[in-house]
């Protein structure tokens, strides 16, 4: 595979090493911060009681422990980890949009949202408890959000059009573009946040101010570049927006490594062929309209110039067909070729708002007493959890503690 994700976990937040200092109560200020880790992210394996991830962390939160010849050593003191659980089975919604209109336009559309109704609807569902997860990272098995906060996904297709983003001569994102909204909305709300999945079209638009030179290339290529850095990961949604339910196999191959060939040749004719090991391979299916017979294995089967597999297939529908959500990987639901996405009007959001306490929010309990030599061994991990879920001091769920996931339902 070779992926790793684009940003640290948030460590801080899933690693507080609580000690309990017992009898020694003027040492309090020991454990405060971790560093990030590794951020390696390997798939869920359903048949395992317990996955692997980096472990590092351990290491280095004993480093924060005291050392003073005068403080009891790290196995004379009680302490406690803080895993974060999906105690019931997580729900994410996968919001899709498109276009965007000024707010001078009369309503907004199917199609295009108005600036003023598409940040009411951020703030909303940041009202209502939401946070922004990147859809690669829950796929690959991540499935870590803050305690308290519901999972929700933000998709945009059709890309790349000037009202989604466009650079202004500064490099920075254009104030009257739908994606330059949502990056402020997250800097002031770093609790929702700002992470998307991009679905792009390459080849079926002119981009910038469509010179017949093909300088718009190279401002498509800055605003590419501009998303791979700032959470805005570009995935596929075919070269030419294409029918996919009438293209036969062979075409629907050709139409899906072109948008990934002429992603790349911008990337690298920008200089910036470095940003090409991040992308991965997904799909989300033009109009909605699937292949069938051989066209459907020509698109399940598609590889990336890099080698990445189908690591999974979007559909598209309106809320009122029924309300579908995108089930976490280690549930027999989760079907990574045919992930619902629910269409952007203000209804879809006005249901996940008015019907927020259906969403679980991930909690957190502590685990142990445990002995601090053995928190990186992942076997008296789990075990220490189920101590802490007999007792009853901590519920049944999905675990993740230190680096580790655990299925402890
Ligand atoms: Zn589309």
């Amino acid at each position: 595979m070779g992926h790793t994700l684009k940003e640290p976990l948030n460590m801080q937040a899933k690693l507080q090493l609580t000690v309990i200092f017992s009898a020694l109560a003027f040492f309090t200020s020991a454990c405060s911060a971790t560093p990030a880790a590794d951020p390696t992210s390997p798939p869920i394996d359903t048949g395992a009681t317990a996955i692997s991830m980096a472990s590092t962390m351990a290491a280095e939160t004993m480093a924060a422990i005291p050392t003073e010849t005068t403080i009891p050593t790290p196995t004379e003191v009680p302490f406690y980890l803080t895993a974060n659980i999906w105690a019931e089975e997580p729900r994410v919604p996968i919001i899709n949009y498109h276009q965007f209109a000024p707010n001078t336009s009369l309503r907004s559309t199917d199609h295009k949202i108005r600036k003023r109704d598409f940040l009411d609807g951020l703030e909303a569902l940041n009202q209502a408890g939401f946070t922004l997860i990147h859809l690669e990272d829950w796929i690959n098995g991540d499935l870590y959000v803050p305690e308290g906060r519901r999972p929700l996904v933000f998709t945009m297709d059709d890309l790349f059009y000037n009202n989604q983003i466009r650079m202004d001569e500064n490099g920075e994102p254009r104030r009257d573009t739908g994606l330059s909204f949502a990056w402020r909305y997250g800097q002031e709300h770093p609790e929702f946040g700002f992470k998307w999945s991009l679905f792009a079209n390459l080849g079926d638009k002119w981009y910038a101010d469509g010179d017949t030179e093909g300088k718009w290339k190279d401002e498509l290529a800055q605003s590419l570049i501009w998303c791979l850095e700032h959470d805005a990961r570009v995935y596929n949604h075919t070269y030419q927006h294409i029918r996919m339910d009438k293209s036969g196999a062979e075409g629907i191959l050709w139409d899906l490594e072109q948008n990934d060939l002429f992603m790349r040749e911008l990337l690298v004719k920008a200089g910036r062929e470095d940003l090409i090991e991040g992308l991965n391979n997904m799909l989300a299916i033009p109009f909605g309209y699937w292949p069938e017979g051989s066209g459907y294995s020509a698109m399940t089967n598609y590889i990336t110039p890099e080698g990445e597999p189908m690591l999974a297939v979007f559909d598209i529908d309106w809320i009122i067909n029924g309300v579908k959500f995108m089930a976490p990987p280690y549930s027999p639901e989760f079907d990574p070729m045919r992930i619902p996405r629910i269409a952007m009007p203000p209804e879809a959001i006005a249901y996940l708002v008015e019907h927020q306490t259906e969403f679980p929010t991930m909690v957190s309990c502590q685990v142990g007493p445990l002995d601090a030599e053995q928190v990186n061994d992942q076997d008296y991990l789990g075990e220490a959890i189920q101590a802490s879920i007999t007792s009853g001091t901590c519920p049944q769920g999905f675990y993740i503690l230190e680096n580790y996931s655990f299925d402890m339902r």
